[in-house]
């Protein structure tokens, strides 16, 4: 018999092409209109009262409630519409919301629940700009930030029980550049294990586990599924697939927590854009089919350049040597991405010879579009690290980031080795 399935079950590429967005709502347009307007006409003075009641969080919307809208830093109908289109695609998740860009997101979710006196346990590497938030402007704000190595499951095991007041666990994986994967499921039983303590003589609260799951998220790996709070997106890379919108994402299982990140929104400012919403909606419907396209792209690649005699170490979930790697990447990844990093034998040179000589894959750092990117990640997007840093994390001078698109592999396999050729 074949599986069928109740409509609330429909499966992400499905759900995401069938709910969220209401025509009879956009005077019958098959795909949503545009609602460019900074401010909404209420529907009567009660339901301008009601509306900020609800705003201000101090009444509760009933499910069936249709609340009005205020003013677009609030909310608008693009960003609903993209949320609720969203929302199918993070399995486990029941509310999302959208940001002007990947570090608004991570920025505001962070500062949605960490307050002075607390910490935040972060992997690393993790994507510099985050980097810098903890470091330079939490910590300046009274917030402890404590580095764990990304894929180090004790180290961060202890971490997490010796940190006092503990509040965040982010956790980036894959790490970005050298593909080090962290266990998710690991570090949320790490903290459901810990004994609930009571901050400030307020309720107890166990702290959160935030997954940045960019790299390999939403199709192949699903972080709110793995036990995670919260899942975070820089939309400008896989989500958007185009290299042309800056964007970002938060994903919740729980509704209340939701509500906390969206209140922040509201006042930083960070919404996203109607018209950046319109077209991030748009992308929605094909991230799986890209997604897997660009993953088998660059596992054929990966896989073929790791014999290259040019070539020192090419760093590629399928081609890990840690067991332990291995079994992470078999238990939360589907599928191994478009990520690749090449480690060339001849050092700096040899890497900016390469990057200089590929003619289709074009030297950009950012990544996660169609077309294919490559860069020196020492030299580019981790320049601020010490050398040590880099090398403990073995981000050498020969390493270069590939991030594969979806045009034929066969063009894109000759293109390196070409390149290698005349390194
Ligand atoms: C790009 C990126 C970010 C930042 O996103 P923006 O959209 O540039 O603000 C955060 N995390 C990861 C993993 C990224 O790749």
């Amino acid at each position: 018999m074949p599986e069928t399935k109740a409509p609330a079950q429909l499966r992400p590429e499905t759900d995401v092409l069938t709910r969220g967005f209401d025509p009879s709502l956009s005077v019958g347009s098959a795909r949503p209109a545009v609602f460019r307007s900074s401010t909404y006409v209420f529907s009567s003075p009660e339901a301008a009262e009601r509306a900020f009641d609800i705003m201000a969080g101090r009444a509760q919307r009933t499910p069936e409630e249709n609340v009005d809208l205020v003013y677009s830093r609030f909310n608008h109908p693009n960003a609903q519409i993209l949320e609720d289109q969203i929302v199918p695609l993070e399995p486990g998740a029941t509310a999302a919301a959208v940001f002007n860009s990947g570090m608004a997101a991570i920025m505001t979710a962070l500062l949605a629940v960490l307050k002075p006196g607390d910490s935040i346990i972060y992997s690393v590497p993790i994507y510099g700009g985050t980097q810098t938030l903890i470091q330079s402007f939490l910590q300046s704000i009274g917030i402890e930030g404590i580095p764990v190595p990304a894929g180090q499951g004790a180290a961060i095991d202890n971490a997490i029980r010796g940190a006092r007041n503990l509040r965040v666990v982010l956790i980036e994986t894959p790490a970005n550049p050298t593909i080090v994967m962290t266990d998710v499921k690991r570090v949320c039983q790490t903290v459901a294990s810990l004994p609930m303590a009571s901050s400030n003589g307020n309720a107890p609260e166990r702290p959160l586990v935030m997954v940045d799951n960019t790299f390999l998220g939403p199709a192949f790996q699903h972080a709110l599924s793995l036990g995670a709070d919260v899942s975070l997106y820089s939309a400008t890379k896989y989500l958007g697939g185009y290299s042309d919108i800056i964007g970002g994402v938060a994903l919740t299982k729980d509704v209340a927590l939701m509500s906390k990140i969206r209140s922040k929104r509201s006042l930083f400012g960070n919404i996203l854009q109607p018209d950046e919403c319109w077209i991030l909606d748009t992308r929605l419907p094909t991230v799986a089919l890209r997604m897997n396209r660009q993953s088998k792209n660059a596992q054929r690649i990966a896989e073929k350049l790791a014999s290259h005699p040019k070539v020192k170490k090419v760093y590629y979930p399928t081609l890990f040597e840690d067991p332990e790697q291995t079994r992470i990447y078999r238990e939360q990844c589907e599928y191994p991405g478009g990520l690749v990093s090449i480690d060339l034998k001849g050092g700096k040179a040899a890497a900016f010879d390469f990057l200089r000589r590929l003619k289709l894959a074009r030297n950009a750092v950012s990544l996660g579009g169609v077309e294919t990117l490559a860069c020196h990640p020492r030299s580019t997007t981790h320049s601020a690290w010490s050398a040590q840093d880099l090398d403990e994390a073995g981000i050498g001078e020969g390493l270069v980031r590939i991030s594969v698109g979806i045009e034929d592999w066969r063009d894109l396999l000759a293109d390196c080795e070409a390149a290698l050729d005349l390194v």
